[in-house]
């Protein structure tokens, strides 16, 4: 835990957020300013910076971010008509907030490449 990271509090129940499903090492959780009508992120419950930051160690737990992906598309009733799954990581990439995510958006058609 991180104590001024936004994501650790969140995680920790200190920030309130609205949850989608949880476990002992990933929360997910619906966006506050959502992008499209079902916008949800994954986090591990471990602070990870970006993705720059991920080594071997973290594979399972990049593995377990993925899969939960998934399976809140399948909970929440999207992944048949399709989704879409971003890790934004740095400047370049639009980061803003630096406690590894990833996005699942969903509920509309979703145009590419991205802005
Ligand atoms: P990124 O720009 O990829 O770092 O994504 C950060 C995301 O976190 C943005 O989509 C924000 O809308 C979202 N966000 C920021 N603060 C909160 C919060 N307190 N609860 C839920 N989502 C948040
Ligand atoms: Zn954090």
């Amino acid at each position: 835990m991180t104590s001024q990271c936004l994501f650790c509090r969140i995680a920790a129940g200190e920030i309130p957020s609205t949850e989608v499903y949880s476990n002992n090492n990933v929360y997910a959780f619906r966006d506050i300013n959502p992008a499209a009508p079902q916008h949800i992120l994954v986090i591990p419950r471990k602070h990870l910076h970006s993705l720059n930051d991920a080594s071997p160690d973290n594979q399972a737990l990049l593995g377990e971010l993925l899969l939960t992906a998934r399976h809140v598309a399948d909970q929440q009733g999207f992944a048949d008509d399709g989704y879409r799954v971003v890790i934004n990581t740095g400047e370049h990439g639009g980061q803003t907030v630096f406690h590894i995510h990833v996005h699942v958006l969903s509920g509309r058609h979703l145009s590419w490449p991205p802005g």
